[in-house]
């Protein structure tokens, strides 16, 4: 059987500020800040703390990022796996994986465990998805199910578990029940305002962050983190000394194209 590789906390730098628009998602999970932060706060007025949330919305949104700065916010250890690691190839590697997972968080509470892509392990049971009908991914969730109940903020075990999907319908409702994943916070693609935002983060002017923001419609975060990206890597080759407007436009029609091609590959 093989050995279960072993899951670290991260100690991570993210803040709100990093996190461009997004003001409603950022609102929700400032509330796991505090609770990170004073879990005896909530407890000493009898209060049950939620245990965490789906983060629900389209890939390259900002599901890890937004993740990743309540983690940095609160300063608790962040502990990060994707839903895919816990399906192995080996029987009983995805329960004891995820065993250890919440072993280590308990030992390390408060802390923060973000599941990304929960749906590869969280699909409704008997549905097939994995594998068609996969036994070795049904005991990973009933794991993961049993480890959700598990943990009581109440006694000083203070874990908040954040999950990413952009398939929440998919999800078996035990995992949604009141006391797991009973919350659902949305990260949506950006709208200009939100796209202007994310630029801006790269770009000292206003103005021309809201130019680009009407030139990318329809681009998600990663999109507009490429565009820059490859902006700089056009300067460089052309031996600029600055990213000019030329590299970006060069970028978007590039990164465009490539969002062609993956759609046409999706057909
Ligand atoms: P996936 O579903 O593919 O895991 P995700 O929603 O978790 O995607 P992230 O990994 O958080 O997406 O985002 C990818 C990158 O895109 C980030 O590291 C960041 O560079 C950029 N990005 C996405 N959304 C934002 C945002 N709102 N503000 C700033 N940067 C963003």
């Amino acid at each position: 059987v093989g050995k279960s590789k072993a899951i670290k906390a991260s100690k991570v730098q993210t803040r709100f500020k990093d996190v461009a628009g997004l003001q409603e998602s950022k609102a929700e999970v400032m509330e796991f800040v505090d609770i990170l932060q004073n879990p005896e706060r909530y407890t000493k007025l009898g209060a049950k703390i939620p245990k965490g949330a789906l983060l629900v919305g389209p890939p390259g949104c900002g599901k890890t990022l937004l993740a990743k700065a309540t983690a940095g916010e609160s300063k608790a250890p962040f502990y990060s796996i994707s839903g895919s690691d816990f399906i192995e190839m080996f029987v009983g590697v995805g329960p004891a994986r995820v065993r250890d997972l919440f072993a280590q968080a308990r030992a390390n509470a408060p802390c923060l465990i973000f599941i990304d892509e929960i749906d590869a392990v969280g699909r409704a049971r008997g549905k097939g998805g994995f594998n068609g009908g996969n036994d070795e991914r049904e005991n990973t969730l009933n794991q993961l199910l049993i480890e959700l109940d598990g943990f009581s903020p109440s006694s000083g075990e203070c874990i908040v578990v954040l999950a990413g999907t952009n398939r929440a319908d998919v999800l078996d409702p035990a995992l949604l029940r009141p006391g797991r994943f009973d919350r659902q916070i949305v990260v949506d693609k950006p709208d200009i305002t939100g796209r202007a935002e994310i630029f801006r983060l790269d770009a000292d002017s206003e103005s021309w962050s809201q130019k680009m923001a009407a030139l990318t419609p329809g681009f998600s975060g990663a999109e507009i983190a490429n565009v820059c990206n490859e902006a700089a890597l056009i300067a460089a080759r052309r031996s600029e000394s600055v990213v000019t407007a030329e590299c970006f436009d060069a970028a978007i029609d590039r990164v465009i194209a490539g969002i062609e091609k993956k759609d046409l590959t999706i057909d």
